[in-house]
């Protein structure tokens, strides 16, 4: 999978992308992420890239210009027509289906907006789908752009080292994940639950499930509601936490 993100901060998107997993992954070419500076791609003395807004108010609007030519550019790199997002508060809100779908495609662009925003015209010709983060305003979509990155290249095959290890996570099966410990066994005086001692998988699979299951119901009543408790077993634990 290859990601070319168009920002008018490359080099801090860039680093932050090379660090930890993500820069093991590019280094051993199971993804690439490529960071463009839209002001490269002006054709003014002052590499300005925005302007006042048609209509008045306050604040400036990037112009759809520099975009498309830097655009224009990724499109002539990849051979392709990659699929193309911006990152807006105006979008559709972010969730890990979204990240499930795009780590299938084999191109993406990111273009992260600044100031007031960009020009609808840009918007309108060459973006395929605007996401948001959540229902919040950033000043730019530099971090938005980074979290989606983020999450969808670690679910490209190869980036982590098996698929449990992000099946596992919440948000994968409309559920949130159990708590997790490490050593020491006791901590300001504070033990880790007996179970997870024990070495009985069966049993810690059913304690894991269960606080899944709990913590689900009590921090995210919507998802709960949605879950389906299809297994024998997940219908035993319903009942089990209905009846506590
Ligand atoms: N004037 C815009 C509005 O009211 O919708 C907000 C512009 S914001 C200050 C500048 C840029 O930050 C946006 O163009 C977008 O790229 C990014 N941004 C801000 N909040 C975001 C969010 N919640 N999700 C995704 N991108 C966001």
């Amino acid at each position: 999978m290859r990601i070319d993100i168009m920002t008018l901060f490359p080099d801090t998107v860039g680093d932050m992308m090379s660090e930890s997993i993500l820069g093991r992954a590019q280094d051993r070419g199971y993804i690439r992420i490529e960071t463009h500076q839209i002001r490269d791609y002006t054709v003014n003395k002052q590499n300005q890239v925005d302007d006042y807004p048609y209509g008045g108010g306050r604040g400036a609007v990037m112009q759809a210009d520099p975009l498309y030519r830097c655009w224009a550019h990724i499109c002539s790199l990849t051979q392709a027509k990659p699929h193309t997002i911006f990152l807006s508060p105006c979008g559709k809100v972010y969730k890990q289906e979204d990240a499930k779908r795009l780590a299938t495609l084999e191109n993406i662009i990111l273009v992260c907006g600044h100031y007031e925003g960009i020009d609808q015209r840009f918007i309108d010709e060459c973006v395929d789908e605007e996401l948001s983060i959540g229902d919040f305003v950033l000043t730019g979509g530099e971090i938005p752009a980074m979290a989606i990155a983020d999450s969808v290249c670690r679910l490209v095959p190869g980036v982590l080292p098996d698929a449990e290890c992000f099946e596992d996570e919440s948000h994968w099966n409309g559920t949130l994940e159990y708590p997790q410990y490490s050593r020491p066994a006791v901590w300001h005086e504070r033990e880790v639950p007996p179970v997870l001692l024990s070495g009985n998988h069966a049993e810690i699979a059913k304690w894991r499930r269960k606080q899944s299951l709990l913590r689900t119901r009590a921090r995210r009543p919507d998802m709960f509601e949605k879950l389906e408790f299809e297994s024998k077993a997940d219908r035993k634990l319903r009942k089990e936490l209905d009846e506590e």
